[in-house]
């Protein structure tokens, strides 16, 4: 067993076995430095996926009789992460991160200590931070930090599912046994994630019952269809079991208004004697930008710009009023920079667990002992990545002045980019507000945005615009591993003349997501797109 014991980290903390593993650190982190290069996104070349790379993949995927020596595993780790794509400034897509130092060392103190966040015993640095985290961010958004509950789980759209089923089992206590009504409801933005349609089809709401409300010009949800659309569910002998509030959309950072949500849900329940709809803020997107709940814009303590103060305090204005959610969610592996999988699903009053905990006699293994005070019995996992050291580190590393300087940079960035983007093109609109996205669309003559969205182009003519724009994206998409933007295919939905039925527009999007992503970078920006529309212009990708 000795020879195996030399593959595993040492039991009395001796120096050789510890610099044996610094070492294959070092050299791990080194080979993978080498490949990074500023002026390219991908680590290396980017693969060449030809009809048959997968096969060819699939074909020659053997384990080994023999262990490989650690030198060649760590040559085949650099291998694999070649052509991996890597967060540098060239990345503009979405919301995904280069996670920082202190929650990459968090990391590694979970993977060294192996902590399993499930029960205390098994897990006694996750529980911690768990526990820490829920504490700390409970009083950042303006939940009782005595009542509120907290867990990491898997994502933003894991902390929709989770909501659902505390939604369920609040008004339905017995659910868990006889199984779900039929005539349950869920609301949610049109705009919204596919996290709750995920959802509706795994609790067995079913997508039918899943009601689309329409947005606003600001992509946030219009209350009065919600109003409407809840009364007419009443009216159908319906019951209204859960509102989503998206705060920030994922492609325009739309924000719902949590608080007139709020009001409407509970004018309802006092008129039609409801049991209270449960809100779940879906937060993933917009979450971090609570880190601006206390901050004086009047006195500007770290010195931003007007306008971008103008934007954050716009946040402020509707993120202060996130603590009337029943529950909500912390994706740090989005705009929080640290790595997967690390969100906080926060409840806002721990008691509605109690409805999906499991009884002691199921749990033997764990539950029944006297040792241990944390058992997270309630989760829909059973072991549990310790996530919340990661998020613990990232929090003491940064604190809340980091977090507001990396935020507010991000906002600095889609001025700039904007303001370049409309000097620059005279084909281009932009279609969101400013946000750490911004959504453009470009025409082949002149720019007729105003009318698209009131209505005044044909089915046809629309269509034809969005076929341009996805040309486009088809161009600067063969070089995305110069700037890689990102696009989507349905930013909003718009009313064509003559027609019923509003359709999806696409539009290209700039996303300001790490901290290499400057002002200073925002020239050569524009200036990949100006190429690109130079060459589109001459000769248009025929889709
Ligand atoms: C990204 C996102 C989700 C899903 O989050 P994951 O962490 O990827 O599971 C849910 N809702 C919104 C609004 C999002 O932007």
């Amino acid at each position: 067993m000795k020879e195996m014991q030399q593959l595993f980290p040492s039991i009395d903390g001796n120096e050789q076995q510890r610099n044996d593993f610094l070492g294959y650190v070092s050299e791990l982190v080194s080979k993978l430095d080498e490949l990074k290069d500023p002026k390219k996104l991908s680590l290396g070349e980017m693969p060449d996926y030809t009809k048959d790379y997968y096969e060819q993949v699939m074909n020659q995927a053997m384990i080994p009789e023999n262990g490989v020596a650690i030198q060649e595993l760590i040559d085949q780790l650099i291998e694999l992460a070649k052509g991996q794509r890597y967060i540098n400034s060239n990345y503009v897509a979405n919301a995904v991160p280069l996670p920082n130092i202190p929650s990459l060392l968090g990391n590694l103190l979970m993977v060294l200590t192996n902590g399993n966040g499930l029960w205390d015993v098994e897990g006694a640095a996750p529980a911690l931070a768990e526990v820490k985290i829920t504490s700390m961010l409970s009083k950042m958004i303006g939940y009782n930090p005595e009542k509120s509950g907290g867990y990491t789980t898997w994502g933003g759209q894991g902390a929709v599912f989770n909501s659902l089923r505390l939604a369920i089992t609040r008004q339905f206590p017995e659910s868990n046994k006889e199984g779900i009504p039929n005539n349950l409801y869920c609301f949610c933005s049109e705009l919204s994630h596919y996290s709750l349609y995920k959802s509706v089809e795994a609790t067995g709401i079913g997508i039918n019952n899943m009601i689309r409300v329409k947005v606003n010009d600001d992509h946030s949800m219009n209350i009065d269809d919600l109003k409407e659309k809840i009364e007419a569910v009443i009216a159908n002998g319906g019951i209204p079991l859960y509102i989503l509030a998206t705060m920030g959309t994922t492609d325009t950072f739309g924000i719902d208004s949590i608080k007139e949500i709020k009001e409407v849900a509970m004018k309802l329940e006092d008129e039609h004697n409801l049991k209270p709809i449960y809100i779940h803020a879906d937060s993933a997107m917009g979450g971090m930008y609570t880190f601006f709940n206390d901050y004086d814009f009047a006195q500007n303590p770290l010195d931003f710009e007007p306008r971008v103060c103008d934007t954050l305090s716009n946040f402020q204005s509707k993120f202060k009023f996130i603590h009337l959610a029943d529950s909500m969610v912390f994706d740090f592996h989005k705009l929080g920079q640290t790595p997967y999988i690390s969100s906080l699903f926060l409840v806002k009053n721990k008691s509605d667990l109690v409805n999906v905990d499991l009884d002691s006699s199921e749990t033997p293994y764990i539950g029944n002992r006297g040792y241990g005070s944390y058992h997270t019995s309630y989760t829909l996992e059973c072991s549990r990545m310790g996530s919340s050291i990661t998020i613990l580190a990232s929090l003491l590393g940064l604190g809340i002045e980091g977090y507001q300087r990396l935020l507010a940079n991000y906002i600095l960035v889609n001025h700039h980019f904007r303001d370049s983007l409309k000097e620059s093109f005279s084909n281009v609109a932009v279609t969101n507000e400013v946000s750490p996205i911004t959504t453009f669309r470009f025409y082949q003559d002149e720019v007729v945005w105003e009318k698209e969205k009131n209505g005044e182009l044909t089915i046809d003519e629309i269509r034809e615009i969005n076929d341009y724009n996805d040309g486009f994206a088809e161009l600067i998409g063969i070089e995305r591993d110069v700037v890689y933007f990102g696009n989507t295919k349905k930013q909003r939905l718009i009313l064509p003349k003559g027609s019923e039925k509003r359709i999806p527009i696409y539009a290209h999007k700039f996303f300001s997501i790490s901290p290499y992503t400057t002002v200073e970078e925002v020239e050569r920006y524009i200036g990949f797109l100006k190429d690109h529309m130079n060459m589109y212009e001459k000769q248009p990708v025929l889709m």
